[in-house]
Order: C-alpha cells, then sequence, then structure tokens
C-alpha cells in the first residue's frame, strides 16, 4: 500500500482526536506529507474515525489528485495543500472543532498568551480566519494568509487547524491550543486575564529552542 505508514498514522491520530474530543462526529481532519513523493495521505470525508482503515485514507498529490485510495479525500484537502504549499516545514496537518478554540472562532477573537504553552505555535497570539464556508478555496486562502508566520490559525465561526514537523508536533499544538484557549475562556469568565508581553513571549520562544532533552527528537511543546 502506497505510503502505508503515513496512512496508519492518519488513522491512529484521528482516534486519538475523536477520544480526546477534539472533534465531534466525523468533523475535523488529519493529513501526513511525504515530501520525497510530494504526496499527502489525508483522512477520508465524512468517515467515523473508529471505522477508517489505512485503505479508506487517501493518497492525492499538492492538486488533489488522487493517486491512491477508494474513499473521497476530506472535503478539506485544499486547506491543507495550501499549508504544505507555503510551509517549507510542515510535514503534517491537523484541523478541528475543538470546543474552547471554536468559542473564540464564533467571536471573530485571537487566542491570546495568557499562557506560555501558546509558543508552541511559534507566535505569541493566533489569529482568527474571517469565515468562508468549509471546503473552499476561499477559506483555505484565508487560512494561510492570517496564519503569517506561525503554525496555527483560528478558523472565524469553523474551529483550529494547526502544522508541525510531524503529525505528532501538528497534533501536540493542536492540545495545546485547545488548553490555552479554554484558560483564556475560563480567565474571561472571571476576571480581566493577566497577558503575557511581547518581551515575555520573546524570552519563551528562546527557552523552547532547548526545552526538553538534548539530541531528543522532540516535536514541539
Ligand atoms: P471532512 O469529513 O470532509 O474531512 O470534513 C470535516 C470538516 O471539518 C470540514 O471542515
Ligand atoms: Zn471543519
Amino acid at each position: 500500500m502506497l505510503m502505508q505508514k503515513e496512512r496508519e498514522q492518519v488513522v491512529e491520530y484521528g482516534k486519538m482526536m475523536s477520544a480526546a474530543r477534539l472533534s465531534t462526529g466525523t468533523s475535523g481532519n488529519i493529513s501526513v506529507y511525504n515530501k520525497e513523493l510530494g504526496l499527502m495521505a489525508i483522512s477520508p470525508s465524512g468517515l467515523d474515525y473508529f471505522s477508517t482503515t489505512p485503505e479508506d485514507v487517501v493518497v492525492t498529490d499538492l492538486n488533489g489528485h488522487i493517486v491512491d485510495g477508494t474513499r473521497k479525500p476530506s472535503s478539506e484537502w485544499g486547506l491543507h495543500t495550501i499549508f504544505y504549499q507555503n510551509k517549507p516545514d510542515a510535514g503534517a496537518v491537523v484541523h478541528t472543532h475543538s470546543m474552547y478554540c471554536t468559542i473564540f472562532a464564533c467571536l471573530g477573537q485571537s487566542v491570546k498568551p495568557i499562557h506560555y504553552a501558546i509558543a508552541d505555535a511559534g507566535v505569541a497570539e493566533v489569529p482568527c480566519a474571517p469565515y468562508y464556508p468549509f471546503g473552499t478555496p476561499e477559506l483555505a486562502k484565508a487560512a494561510i494568509e492570517t496564519c503569517g508566520e506561525g503554525k496555527a490559525v483560528i478558523l472565524g465561526n469553523h474551529g483550529l487547524v494547526t502544522c508541525g514537523k510531524d503529525l505528532k508536533a501538528a497534533y501536540g499544538l493542536a492540545c495545546n491550543m485547545e488548553f490555552v484557549a479554554e484558560l483564556q475562556y475560563r480567565a474571561m469568565s472571571i476576571g480581566q486575564p493577566n497577558y503575557l508581553t511581547t518581551e515575555q513571549m520573546d524570552d519563551v520562544m528562546e527557552r523552547f529552542k532547548t526545552y526538553g532533552q538534548p539530541n531528543g527528537n522532540k516535536s514541539g511543546y
């Protein structure tokens, strides 16, 4: 099977994403990019994560042409490919409708540096893109443009997109984004959050460069 390892990863992380309630039902999608082949393995559209098999995962090129697989690829294939086309370091993309990130998406607001863990996104504040219907090229364009230099973006009235060097990193960032968004929501509901300053966040970004074990194969924070 073409890109078997990547397809197995998409299945494994899809179950994790669903079990962690980062997505409900068949919402959200996951892809892994194989740079050497120029192909991505992406979750099939509208299939339950727990009944998805590696054979159900679709392999496409960056124009969305199916290279292997019998299923219809995620309706957001264009959202995934635009990240691989514009971010040379991206090896995986995760899209969720996780509750707290989506609350800020519905407010049209960014997720702010209320906790230093947001530095995992490579920026101090994760912006919110304007609303466009799911599965459209307009949504993909707005997402990549709003994302800028970071690795995460909130999709207006929709959800979250993250990318990372591999699926562990992209998924870990989706978890961290949900943690920070929940903190922001809860803090805002009882008081005025004390956001970290630009200087404090610059300092965290610097410290993240040496976080973890030396020579460890670190995937995000
Ligand atoms: P798919 O099931 O087509 O991946 O769509 C889910 C989704 O979240 C659309 O934005
Ligand atoms: Zn979605």
